[in-house]
């Protein structure tokens, strides 16, 4: 199936309607290895969105499960497409996260599931965050 056929399905399934700046929000973050800035993103995009429905656009998102932040080592919020099993208001990325100290890229570890961790009794866990600092594959290329 073609990714804008996925999209637009994506969109429905949340309730969203399917409007262009949407698509093309969806098409960059499919594009992409790594997680995306805002900044970032208002880069790739260029005039096909303006700032305020970008920003506005990624809190949607966010809050549907469709995409999750992720926070790079300056600071920065990072967007990435969520697994399938996000739903609205709650997530369940438990991915680990790279984050390279030499490009600044942040990337999902899909693959790679955070280990089940024993909470001392008393404690309740909302959200696991697991991020991997060092030199990703593209940089280590470059040596
Ligand atoms: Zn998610
Ligand atoms: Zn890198
Ligand atoms: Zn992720």
């Amino acid at each position: 199936m073609p990714d804008i056929q996925i999209h637009n399905q994506l969109l429905a399934k949340h309730n969203l309607k399917i409007t262009a700046p949407r698509l093309s929000v969806l098409a960059v973050l499919n594009s992409r290895e790594m997680a995306t800035s805002q900044p970032n993103l208002e880069q790739l995009l260029g005039k096909q969105i303006d700032r305020v429905t970008l920003y506005r656009t990624l809190a949607t998102f966010e809050e549907k499960g469709i995409i999750h932040k992720v926070m790079g080592a300056n600071g920065t919020s990072n967007y990435a497409l969520c697994s399938t099993a996000c739903t609205q208001h709650q997530h369940h990325d438990q991915h680990v996260h790279f984050n390279c100290t030499q490009c600044l890229n942040v990337y999902c570890l899909d693959k790679l599931e955070i280990p089940q961790l024993q909470i001392p009794d008393g404690f309740t866990t909302n959200k696991i965050d697991l991020m991997v600092s060092g030199v990703c594959n593209n940089c280590n290329l470059v040596g």
